[in-house]
C-alpha cells in the first residue's frame, strides 16, 4: 500500500519577508494510518482545549509533532535572547561536539505559520469540496456485500451442474469424453468467478478504512476554531519531518490525506 505525505520546500532564503509564495508541495512516500481511538478522542480533546487555553500557553502549538529528518530525533523549540523562537535537533544539541547531527536550527514561528496556513487552505478546499474525498470509494460496504453473495450464489450453481453431470455420466446419458469437456469448462468459469469474489473482498475491506467521514469531522472542528491547539494538532498531523536543507514533510494521521496530496 503506497500512501502519500507532503513535502513544503521553504529552501529559498527570502521566503521571510513573503513566505506563503515560497512553499511548494512535493509528494514523497509513507504510510501511517490513524488509530481509531485517536479520532474517538477528537471531541473530547476540543472540550478540554476550551478550558485549559491558559495553562498551555508556553506549550508550543506543534509540540511533539517535530522530528528531524536526517537522524530522526526530536527537533525541540529554545527561545533566543532576542525572543524568537528557534528550532534544533535534540540530537545535535546534545551532542554537538561530536558532530551526529546538524542544527535544524531554522525559524519555528516561520515554520509554525507555513503549516498554519497550509493545513487551513487544505481543509477549506475539501470543506467547499473542491476537493472530492470519496473519489476512490463509490461502493459502500452494504454495496459489496450484496455483490459478493451474488458472486457467491454464481458459484455455487456452477457447483451444481458438474453435481447433475457426473449422475448424468454415471447413468450413461453423458459420455466420458463430453463430462470430461464440459467439467473442464465449468472448473475454468469456477476459477474465473472466485478470483473475482477474491478482487471484490479486498475491495470491501477497502472500504472499512475509508476514514473520510471522520476526516470531515475533523476539518469542521478545524475551521471552528479560532486558533488551533497543540491536542487538535496531534489528532491531525502524525510527524512533520524537517530536513537541514529546509524542506517540510508532513504526515497526517489519516490515510486519506496522505493519499490526496
Ligand atoms: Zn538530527
Amino acid at each position: 500500500m503506497q500512501n502519500k505525505r507532503s513535502r513544503i520546500s521553504y529552501k529559498n532564503r527570502k521566503l521571510k519577508s513573503n513566505p506563503q509564495e515560497q512553499w511548494n508541495i512535493v509528494e514523497n512516500t509513507h504510510e501511517p494510518i490513524i488509530e481509531k481511538q485517536i479520532f474517538d478522542k477528537v471531541q473530547k480533546m476540543v472540550i478540554v482545549q476550551k478550558y485549559n487555553r491558559s495553562e498551555k500557553k508556553h506549550k508550543f502549538l506543534l509540540d511533539g509533532l517535530l522530528i528531524c529528518y536526517e537522524c530522526k530525533h526530536k527537533i525541540g523549540v529554545r527561545t533566543r535572547k532576542n525572543g524568537k523562537l528557534d528550532m534544533v535537533c535534540n540530537n545535535y544539541r546534545r551532542n554537538s561536539k561530536l558532530g551526529l547531527c546538524t542544527s535544524h536550527g531554522f525559524s519555528y514561528e516561520a515554520l509554525e505559520k507555513h503549516i498554519l496556513q497550509y493545513i487551513k487552505n487544505l481543509f477549506l478546499a475539501i470543506d467547499s469540496k473542491k476537493i472530492e474525498l470519496n473519489i476512490r470509494n463509490k461502493r459502500t460496504k452494504q454495496d459489496y456485500e450484496k455483490i459478493l453473495k451474488q458472486k457467491q450464489t454464481e458459484i455455487n450453481l456452477i457447483k451444481d451442474n458438474i453435481d447433475r453431470m457426473y449422475v448424468d455420466k454415471l447413468n450413461g446419458k453423458v459420455s466420458e469424453e463430453m463430462y470430461e469437456r464440459l467439467f473442464n469448462k465449468l472448473m475454468k468459469e469456477i476459477q474465473q468467478k472466485e478470483k473475482e469474489y477474491n478482487e471484490l473482498k479486498s475491495k470491501k475491506e477497502d472500504t472499512s478504512q475509508d476514514d473520510s467521514k471522520e476526516i470531515e469531522k475533523v476539518i469542521k472542528e478545524f475551521l471552528k476554531l479560532e486558533k488551533p491547539t497543540p491536542e487538535m494538532m496531534k489528532v491531525i498531523i502524525n510527524k512533520i519531518e524537517i530536513h537541514q536543507d529546509k524542506q517540510l514533510d508532513i504526515v497526517f494521521n489519516f490515510k486519506k490525506l496522505n493519499n490526496l496530496i
